[in-house]
């Protein structure tokens, strides 16, 4: 009885002065695409901050921890995600849209599918035209024969001349874009990818680097060094990457390349959590997180790029070896699933 009294209304969140009704439980970005009102966004899960905006009044309640992706000085100004935060009334937002790279749309055709480990696949694409965007960023790509699908991959190396483009793309089971990778021929197949997208790649300086990878997180970490080897950076780094298993090691001969190319000090570790104990693998095993302690530098840069669950474990660990919250820089590879439904 009475059980009206207590709905939800909808609420008026203004943004950059243009007024948006936003539907109870609905977020912020989802009222502003319904509205045809301008936000930058990318993953829509709270992965990749593209939709950061700044809060300017009112309340949200936020549906992932946003600490993971934005610094504290962005927390302390009031910055939110707009993909993971549904307003508690009327809010006042502003977003910067001269920040943001400039994203098109760019067809082109899949020249190489080619099985890495049991669960990854490089994906190499010819696109109908160079596309320009930093090592270490983003796109989202959608398959002809997948219509209406769109995922977010990051490119496999830095951007080239010819027009050449590849990704690492991670099996996920029952995942509609993954599978179609993993399961089908998809070689010719026409694409389209949409970016660049992401606020990762290499920050200017001299500190050291401490960069870890998770699965296909190798992607933009490749791309990120591959780029900076290129431009002779000197900087000592640290590459740590974690898989389950020796199956789960990929593009280490790209990984030797690199050593051999980086101008400064450039350490390797591969660590495997899965590894039966009876094997012939004599390297570090446990969690990726495990081996920060022993090789951090002091005044480390870090770059984390893979699962989500990898990124949650590996931050504190940084900072209680004394990497400051804004020399931490992360791409968490997160799902649509990953993305908590809103409670009521
Ligand atoms: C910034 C960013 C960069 C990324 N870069 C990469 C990359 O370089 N390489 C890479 O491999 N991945 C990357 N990802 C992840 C990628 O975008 C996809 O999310 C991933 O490949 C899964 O897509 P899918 O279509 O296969 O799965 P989806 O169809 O999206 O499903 C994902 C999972 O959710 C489950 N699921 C779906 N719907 C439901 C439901 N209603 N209820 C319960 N479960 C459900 C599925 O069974 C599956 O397990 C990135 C993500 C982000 C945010």
């Amino acid at each position: 009885m009475f059980s009206f009294l207590t709905k939800k209304k909808p609420s008026t969140a203004t943004i950059n002065a243009q007024s948006v009704t936003v539907q109870p439980k609905e977020t912020l970005l989802q009222a502003a695409l319904r509205e045809g009102v301008a936000i930058p966004y990318s993953c829509r899960v709270g992965g990749c901050a593209t939709c950061k905006c700044k809060l300017v009044q009112g309340k949200v309640k936020e549906l992932t921890e946003a600490s993971y992706v934005l610094s504290d000085a962005e927390l302390d100004q009031g910055y939110i995600l707009a993909c993971q935060s549904v307003p508690q009334g009327d809010v006042t937002i502003e977003v910067d849209l001269s920040s943001q790279p400039v994203r098109r749309q760019v067809s082109g055709r899949v020249i190489g599918q080619e099985r890495l480990t049991r669960d990854i696949t490089r994906v190499r694409v010819q696109l109908d035209e160079a596309l320009s965007y930093k090592a270490g960023q983003f796109a989202d790509i959608s398959l002809a024969s997948l219509p209406g699908v769109q995922r977010s991959y990051s490119f496999a190396t830095p951007a080239q001349a010819d027009a050449q483009v590849a990704f690492f793309v991670r099996h996920v089971p029952g995942g509609v874009f993954s599978s179609a990778i993993h399961e089908q021929n998809v070689m010719g197949q026409a694409l389209i990818v949409d970016g660049p997208v992401g606020d990762f790649w290499l920050r200017p300086g001299t500190s050291p680097l401490i960069l870890i990878a998770g699965g296909s997180g190798l992607a933009p970490m490749l791309a990120l060094l591959k780029d900076a080897a290129n431009q002779g950076v000197q900087r000592s780094a640290t590459l740590l990457f974690g898989a389950r298993t020796q199956q789960d090691l990929y593009a280490l001969d790209e990984i030797e390349a690199l050593s051999q190319q980086w101008a400064g000090r450039f350490r390797f570790l591969p660590v495997l959590s899965a590894e039966p104990e009876e094997s012939n693998w004599v390297g570090a095993r446990g969690l990726v997180s495990d081996q920060i302690p022993q090789l951090i530098e002091a005044g480390s840069q870090a770059y984390l790029c893979g699962p989500p669950a990898m990124i949650d474990h590996a931050m504190p660990v940084l900072k209680l070896h004394g990497v400051r919250r804004e020399d931490i820089f992360a791409d968490r590879f997160s799902t649509q699933h990953d993305s908590l439904p809103v409670a009521a």
